[in-house]
């Protein structure tokens, strides 16, 4: 077990100390079965959310309308949610109401998929009521009940089927797949945002080819945002795509195969974050710049660090042959002469005193610009001599 499920361990004893039961519970068992890295670590418990307050130090309510609290414990965050049913999806977002139940029984049948439905107790004791075990074994999601009620209960579930698919390389049950197909029209009334979370955790997953495979069988992407307008992108999509792990990859892949789109597009119908919008952006301008002019100082220069690895990922995508292109990028971001304007050996006051007769205009940030990109390519040196010398040479057009 890892450090987090020990630390979990506690939390849970602890509770059982105060006589509440309390598991394991969703992604973590499952991925603890399957020797995956496990990602959160998920607490259902009898107690109540005031309950759980009084019993741990650190306790964040982040959803106690929903039973759930953040314990802090060790360094570490367990979501506690109290067992609970949900009631009517009326709006397909958030159920209407829950109802806080006694026993854990009841709590996994709420849950999605009967590998999601496992519940494991502090002594590795595992409560398997759908056979999730099996399914694990056999890989295969299959919802817990009947598949057409729980997709109609909340369709994000059909897409959260296709995304386990590509995380975990599973086949979808054939009766699951049948329901998902009878209800895929729904999706249109999620929240967006839902499905973007879903979309890109599909992406992100190692089997995202078989997920995709999937999307397209069903032709439940088209009932996705756009992508129902334009179905071309998800035929034109590489036949093998690696994983993307940030939304704005994906978005700058969907662009890239249909420019039609504009990003600003995708980032409202999704409901993408700024962050998200500012990464697509930065990708598919050094993609494009890429196509014209390979990699160079003014590529790397010009993309935030923190792309490169994405900006490789997409190379993968577009230029395997090329691929990997981020050691390359390491080194020309080491070997750049100045790391942004501030750096240039001329700024905007000394171009006026070169120029005393031009009035202020675009055309300081215009030379400014061409500074920039003649030092940074090498093409001359930063020194104020050498930068004033080439204007001499090349004298700015001023407007
Ligand atoms: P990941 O590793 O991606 O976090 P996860 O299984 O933990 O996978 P979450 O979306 O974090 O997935 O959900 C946690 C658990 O809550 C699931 O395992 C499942 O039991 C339950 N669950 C989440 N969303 C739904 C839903 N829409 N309908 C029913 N159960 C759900
Ligand atoms: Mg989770």
């Amino acid at each position: 077990l890892t450090e987090a499920f020990l630390a979990g361990k506690e939390v849970i004893d602890k509770l059982n100390s105060h006589n509440h039961q309390a598991f394991f519970v969703g992604g973590c068992v499952r991925d603890l079965l399957l020797n995956r890295e496990i990602g959160d670590i998920d607490i259902a418990t009898s107690a109540a959310p005031k309950m759980v307050q009084n019993i741990f130090d650190k306790v964040i309510p982040v959803g106690i309308e929903h039973g759930t609290v953040i314990v802090r414990h060790k360094q570490q965050s367990f979501e506690v949610t109290t067992f609970r049913v949900d009631g009517k999806y009326t709006d397909q977002r958030h159920p209407d109401e829950v109802t806080f139940v006694s026993a854990v029984d009841k709590d996994l049948e709420r849950r999605d998929f009967t590998i999601n439905a496992l519940a494991m107790d502090m002594n590795g004791k595992i409560i398997d009521l759908f056979g999730g075990k099996k399914d694990l074994q056999q890989k295969v999601i299959r919802t817990v009940g009947d598949g057409y009620e729980r997709f109609t209960e909340d369709p994000l579930r059909i897409i959260r089927a296709i995304r386990f698919s590509g995380q975990l390389g599973f086949f979808i049950d054939h009766d699951t797949l049948q329901a998902m197909e009878q209800v895929k029209k729904q999706i249109k009334n999620l929240a967006k945002e839902r499905i973007t979370q879903e979309i890109t955790k599909l992406f992100a997953g190692s089997y995202l080819n078989l997920g995709i495979d999937y999307l397209k069988r069903t032709e439940i992407y088209k009932n996705l945002p756009i992508i129902a307008q334009y179905p071309g992108i998800i035929h034109k999509l590489p036949k093998s795509l690696k994983p993307l792990y940030s939304f704005g990859e994906t978005i700058a892949l969907f662009h890239y195969i249909e420019p039609q789109v504009p990003i600003i597009n995708w980032v409202k119908a999704w409901k993408c974050s700024n962050k998200i919008k500012q990464e697509a952006i930065q990708l598919i301008d050094a993609l494009r710049y890429y196509q014209e002019h390979q990699i160079d100082k003014w590529l790397v220069y010009q993309l935030d660090s923190v792309y490169y690895s994405g900006f490789d990922r997409l190379i993968s995508i577009f230029h395997p042959e090329d691929y990997p292109i981020e050691p390359t990028m390491k080194k020309l971001v080491r070997e750049l002469p100045i790391q942004s304007k501030k750096d240039l050996a001329l700024n905007g006051n000394h171009l006026m005193e070169i120029f005393p007769e031009a009035p202020k205009g675009p055309w300081l940030k215009n030379t400014i610009n061409r500074l920039e990109k003649e030092v940074v390519l090498g093409r001359i040196i930063n020194t104020k001599y050498t930068l004033k010398e080439w204007i001499r040479c090349n004298p700015p057009e001023i407007n």
